[in-house]
């Protein structure tokens, strides 16, 4: 099943495009037959989660954190992970740089952009990004590599659309304003609207449910 999925997937991907297979809620199982079907990357939404499954199979992958990364679990975020997505604000990523300092690593991060400006919604304003982005820049561990955004839920993913233009128009304003080598991810699109983000230009995709199947409800989500 697995695999099929993943075959299906990779048929029409450009070549650009990185697959992210969402992985919370999944056995170590289905991650390592989703790795043998080709999956290079595993994002994790969880630490404790993650830590089991990079236990078992952590030198067959890359690892993303694509959760919300609460600051008293930095350290072992820096320690699991080669790529943090959700980078969300300037005092995260002040801890995630001290920590990366300790622990003698460049980490790679996106910074995660509110594309529908929702309130309740982590991620940074549209109209602040570049701001952030400048207060980014001065960290020397951090490797600021693009940007993310997840969209606002929509039943019906084509409304989605606007949202991904709009992080694009940003990602490639930053990149011609502060070009620099590491600027070349951006981070949208699942299960429902990838395609549609790769239409829009999105180099990298978190799909989940249709790698997986649908998700049973996990005790650690919510
Ligand atoms: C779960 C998750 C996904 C994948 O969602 P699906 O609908 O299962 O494809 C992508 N991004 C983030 C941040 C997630 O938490």
């Amino acid at each position: 099943m697995i695999l099929e999925k993943i075959k299906t997937i990779f048929k029409d991907l450009p070549e650009r495009v990185i697959v992210v297979a969402a992985a919370k809620g999944r056995s170590p199982e289905e991650i390592e037959t989703a790795i043998n079907a080709g999956i290079g990357v595993i994002g994790e939404n969880y630490i404790q989660e993650a830590g089991k499954h990079i236990a078992t199979l952590g030198n067959k992958a890359k690892w993303h954190f694509i959760g919300h990364l609460q600051k008293n679990k930095v350290k072992p975020a820096v320690s699991l992970f080669d790529m943090i997505e959700t980078l969300d604000s300037v005092s995260l990523a002040e801890r995630l740089d001290k920590e990366c300092a300790r622990q003698n690593k460049i980490m790679p991060v996106l910074a995660e952009i509110n594309s529908a400006c929702e309130p309740q919604k982590a991620g940074i304003m549209p109209d602040e990004a570049e701001e952030f982005i400048n207060q980014i820049t001065s960290f020397k561990n951090l490797s600021l590599s693009g940007l993310m955004t997840m969209g606002p839920w929509l039943a019906e993913a084509e409304k989605i659309r606007p949202y991904f233009k709009i992080t694009k128009e940003l990602f490639d304003k930053i990149a011609k304003n502060q070009p620099r080598e590491e600027w070349k991810y951006l981070s949208m699109g699942m299960s429902s609207s990838y395609k549609i983000a790769i239409e829009e230009g999105a180099t990298m995709v978190r799909i989940g449910e249709a790698i997986f199947g649908p998700r049973r409800k996990n005790k650690n989500e919510g």
